[in-house]
């Protein structure tokens, strides 16, 4: 088998040519006087069609007994045909098993019944040969990917901050601790102190995509404790709206820019691709109290409450993405950076991003001023002692700045439509599972 290898998609314009292919062995039925198997590799999948009479008997033999999902090379001539709904049929002249799978398998890659999450997750690697499992990482790359382009050609620089600390920017409750050569340190659960550090360092707009991680307990459909963080935080800002308008504009062309990807390979997952109607509505924390039958109340919102706004945004504004503006200051009292409006020190100029009832991301413009941070903090109870590098950045120039962090993880979830959030990480970490 010395051709080199073809992928499954490319056999259509190879109509008449001699080629090999290689992939997993999804399928084998033999009915009478033919028989095919299915290969599938990453691009898709082959027919092989084996006629009596004119594949050597070897073959049938040979498929016959190879046990599903065994890797397999296949070579043969590919030939056009109406017949396989691929367009493409591949007679085999030659078949080699690779490495044999062993029987039973602990998970079907093409049953029609369903198995429950907890079992496709502890045989992941089964479950990610599924194409419809596929479809999901395919779009969470080209989600990256429009990311990326649209931050960097917004003028921002993509940077890494570090992911083992000291301290965390929110109190010690959601944080890991790690052993440090016998001391103590912590896994970072989000790059806040950082990234405003960076804005003191003239580096103006930045962005990072990296894990973020939260010790919670909670065991929800929306919560893991590993996920993806988008921040991004940006110098000079005059407004909150600075921010939300950059954010929006982001978030649209990754989403063209996932439809385009996607709908050159044919992903199932185009039609949830449309634009968003923009502008995203600002909606006042004030109304949604108000909308949620207690107005003037200054409780954050709840998982049923969040759904049902995003129900109620539905329902009275017809769109799915919004944002939630002017926080109570009660509210975010913990969020010891978060900016209170000049004009009324009872509210934040903090707002989240809402998608469909779920909260994807949240930010605003952040304290520059240091006395004022550090009433802040005395207010929060946070000892500033343990903030010494974070505040020195404070104290020798400091621009007007802010930023927001945005759910990666929590945004495909919501884009793919699949049940739990989960399903768009491929290893998932949550409070019960550390394996695969
Ligand atoms: P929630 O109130 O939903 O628990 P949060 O207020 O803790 O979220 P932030 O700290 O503001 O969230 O984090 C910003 C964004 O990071 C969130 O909007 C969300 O998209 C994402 N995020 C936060 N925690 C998690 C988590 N445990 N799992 C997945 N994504 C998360």
């Amino acid at each position: 088998m010395s051709l080199p290898r073809r992928l499954a998609r490319e056999l259509k314009a190879l109509d008449g040519e001699t080629v090999r292919i290689g992939g997993h062995l999804e399928d084998y039925r033999a009915l009478g006087g033919v028989a095919f198997a299915v290969v599938r590799d990453g691009s898709g999948s082959t027919q092989v069609t084996l006629k009596k009479g004119v594949a050597d008997p070897a073959l049938f033999a040979l498929f016959e007994t190879t046990p599903r999902e065994s890797v397999v090379e296949v070579e043969g001539v590919a030939r056009r045909s109406e017949k396989s709904n691929r367009g493409v049929e591949l007679f085999p002249t030659a078949v080699r098993v690779v490495t044999a799978a062993e029987v039973p398998l602990p998970l079907g890659v093409v049953d029609k019944v369903g198995a429950d999450l907890d079992t496709r997750l502890n045989h992941r690697v089964l479950d990610l040969r599924k194409p419809a499992v596929r479809a999901v990482f395919e779009l969470r790359a080209a989600v990256l990917d429009g990311f990326r382009a649209a931050f960097r050609s917004l003028g921002f620089v993509e940077v890494e901050t570090p992911k083992i600390l000291r301290q965390g920017a929110e109190g010690g409750a959601t944080l890991f601790p790690v052993d440090y050569f016998g001391g103590r340190a912590f896994l970072a659960q989000s790059p806040q102190l950082y990234k405003q550090m960076l804005m003191a360092a003239d580096f103006e707009r930045v962005f990072e995509i990296a894990p973020a991680f939260r010790a919670e307990p909670s065991d929800t459909i929306r919560h893991i404790t590993e996920f993806s963080s988008l921040d991004g935080e940006m110098a000079f800002i005059d407004s909150a709206e600075d921010l939300r308008v950059t954010l929006e504009e982001a978030v649209a062309r990754t989403i063209a820019h996932a439809r385009t990807r996607l709908t050159e390979t044919g992903n199932p997952l185009v039609p949830k691709l449309a634009d968003p109607p923009r502008p995203f509505p600002r909606i006042p924390f004030a109304t949604v109290s108000e909308w949620l039958g207690r107005p003037g109340a200054e409780i954050d919102l709840g998982t049923e409450d969040e759904k049902r706004l995003g129900e109620i945004v539905q329902q009275k504004l017809g769109v799915p993405l919004y944002y939630i503006t002017d926080f109570p200051t009660s509210i975010k009292a913990g969020t010891f950076y978060a900016r209170r409006q000049d004009a009324n020190p009872a509210l934040t100029e903090y707002f989240d991003l809402g998608f469909s009832g779920i909260e994807i991301a949240s930010g605003g413009p952040r304290e520059h001023r240091v006395d004022r941070l550090l009433a802040n903090m005395a207010s929060a109870g946070v000892d500033p002692a343990s903030f010494a590098g974070y505040l020195e950045a404070f104290r020798f120039g400091m621009p007007p700045h802010g930023g927001w962090g945005f759910g990666i993880d929590r945004f495909t979830w919501m884009l793919a439509g699949v049940p739990n959030i989960r399903e768009t990480r491929l290893f998932p970490r949550d409070r019960y599972r550390l394996e695969p």
